[in-house]
């Protein structure tokens, strides 16, 4: 049974990134309504899915009659056809979709998605190219980048620094990061003070640029 509190999301969509998605929403228990326009891809996710349609989600009257206009969340996760991607922004902006989240496959996309009026551009290609290429080459063990000068980021304890206190490193005048959380192996984190020591093969969270995450943390 649908909830009309419009908190369900509806995913249109299920080639390789969209199927994740809604798999992904569906076990963290949302309501999820997921269309595709391929009849095999229906009924590959059939099971696993809550509800899963088959319909052409350009056409407005198709996804009215769904009930699209309950939810209060769509995304369109079609990547390869700009024009059907385009095509069911607009029919969800007609639709009044609160929030309209549209995947991009490229710059030029993005702007076409935004103009037509999707409140939420995503670039997962690039958005996970960038990701592991970080991952890859720095000692980060996983990071949240909100903008340029922002990320959030736990990092093992650089060899160098081991048994150093922050007090002694500063490493917001050494490097343009905050250290706000230590780990010692085995134990949980807490919050880091002047007093904390960098402990050996310890983890550490730390605050900054990207850029300066990276160079405290040092390269692999
Ligand atoms: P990925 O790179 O994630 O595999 P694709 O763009 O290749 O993404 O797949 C997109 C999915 O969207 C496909 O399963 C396709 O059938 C579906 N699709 C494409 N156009 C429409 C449409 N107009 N309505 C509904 N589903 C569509």
């Amino acid at each position: 049974a649908r909830r009309s509190d419009g908190s369900g999301i509806v995913v249109i969509g299920l080639g390789r990134f969209g199927c994740h998605l809604a798999g992904a929403l569906t076990r963290m228990d949302r309501e999820v309504l997921a269309i595709d326009r391929d009849a095999d891809q229906v009924q590959r996710f059939s099971t696993q899915l809550g509800r899963v349609v088959q319909a052409d989600a350009t056409e407005e009257g198709a996804l009215r009659q769904l009930g699209v206009t309950g939810f209060g969340r769509a995304v369109v996760a079609i990547g390869a056809s700009v024009e059907a991607s385009v095509l069911t922004v607009l029919a969800l902006v007609e639709l009044g979709l609160p929030q309209i989240w549209a995947r991009a496959t490229s710059q030029k996309h993005a702007k076409i998605l935004s103009s037509v009026g999707a409140h939420h551009v995503i670039f997962p290609e690039a958005e996970t190219g960038d990701r592991v290429a970080h991952l890859i080459v720095s000692r980060l063990l996983d990071f949240i980048e909100f903008d340029d000068e922002f990320a959030i980021a736990t990092v093992r304890v650089p060899q160098s620094l081991v048994g150093r206190t922050l007090l002694d490193l500063r490493p917001d005048e050494r490097y343009g990061v905050r250290v706000i959380g230590a780990k010692v192996p085995g134990e949980r984190f807490r919050y880091a003070s002047d007093d904390t020591e960098l402990p050996q093969g310890g983890v550490l969270v730390v605050e900054g640029g990207i850029e300066q995450v990276q160079r405290f943390a040092g390269r692999n």
